[in-house]
C-alpha cells in the first residue's frame, strides 16, 4: 500500500500525538467496533466475514446467523451450504464459507471450541491474518495491538502520527508511539475518525478537532465542503 499523504517534513512529536488522543477519545466518547457480536466467537466470525464488505452488511447477516449458530459446532451443524444461505448478501461469501467451517473444525480439534488468544494459534486459523488476529485480540481481549486497515493506514500517514509505506510499518510505528494510556482505544479511535471525519476523498478538516495539529498537506476549506456537498445534490 502506497501513499503519497503524509508530509515529508513531518514536525510530530509526542506532546502533539498526546493532545490529539485526547482529543479524539473526547469526541468519540464509546470507540468500539461497530460489528454486532456477544461473545469471542461471534466477533471472529463478524471480522473475518467483514473482509471487504461494510460491517452493515455483516450485521444484517449475522442478526439472522447468530440465533440459530453462534458456536463452532452449532455452525459444523448447519455444515457449508447452510452457511452459505445465511451469508449469501456478503462478498466474497463462498471462500468465506470454506474458511468459517474449517476454522470451526480447527477450534474444535485444538482449542476446545474457545477461540485463542495468542496472535500465533489466531493466525494459524483459517481465512485468519494478522489484521483480524490484532482485531480479536484488542476488541475481544483488551490486547494493546492495533490493526492498521485501510482507515488507520491514512489518518495516520495524513496526520503525520505514524507514517509509513505499507501496513506493517504503520502498525510498528503506532505501537511504539502511542501514548501508553490511549493504547487500547486507539485502534477504534482512529478507525473511527477515519470512517466519519478523516474520510478519503474529501476529509472533513473545518469540523476536525484535530485539525490545527495534523500535518496533511491538502486539508479541506469549508468552500470544498460546501462544492463536495452541493456535487452530491446534484448528483
Ligand atoms: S485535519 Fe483533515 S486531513 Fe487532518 S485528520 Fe482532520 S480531517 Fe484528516
Amino acid at each position: 500500500m502506497l501513499t503519497d499523504d503524509h508530509n515529508p517534513h513531518n514536525t510530530m512529536n509526542q506532546k502533539k500525538r498526546l493532545e490529539i488522543f485526547d482529543r479524539l477519545a473526547a469526541a468519540i466518547p464509546d470507540p468500539t467496533t461497530e460489528l454486532h457480536y456477544s461473545s469471542a466467537f461471534e466477533l471472529l466470525i463478524a471480522v473475518v466475514l467483514s473482509a471487504q464488505a461494510t460491517d452493515k452488511g455483516v450485521n444484517k447477516a449475522t442478526a439472522k446467523l447468530f440465533p440459530v449458530a453462534n458456536t463452532p459446532r452449532d455452525i459444523l451443524a448447519l455444515g457449508e451450504a447452510g452457511l452459505k444461505e445465511y451469508i449469501k448478501t456478503i462478498g466474497l461469501y463462498n471462500s468465506k464459507a470454506t474458511h468459517i467451517i474449517t476454522l470451526c473444525r480447527q477450534l474444535l480439534d485444538k482449542h476446545n471450541g474457545q477461540v485463542p488468544q495468542t496472535r500465533e494459534e489466531l493466525e494459524a486459523l483459517a481465512g485468519v491474518g494478522r489484521k483480524t488476529a490484532n482485531v480479536i485480540l484488542n476488541t475481544a481481549f483488551g490486547q494493546h495491538t492495533i490493526a492498521v486497515d485501510t482507515h488507520i493506514f491514512r489518518v495516520a500517514n495524513r496526520t503525520g502520527i505514524a507514517p509509513g509505506k505499507n501496513v506493517l510499518e504503520v502498525e510498528r510505528k503506532l505501537e511504539k508511539c502511542v501514548p501508553k494510556n490511549h493504547m487500547k482505544d486507539a485502534h477504534h479511535l482512529l478507525i473511527l475518525h477515519g470512517r466519519y471525519t478523516c474520510i478519503a476523498r474529501k476529509p472533513r478538516c473545518p469540523s476536525c478537532v484535530i485539525e490545527d495539529l495534523c500535518e496533511y498537506r491538502y486539508k479541506t476549506s469549508y468552500e470544498e465542503q460546501d462544492i463536495a456537498r452541493e456535487d452530491k445534490r446534484v448528483s
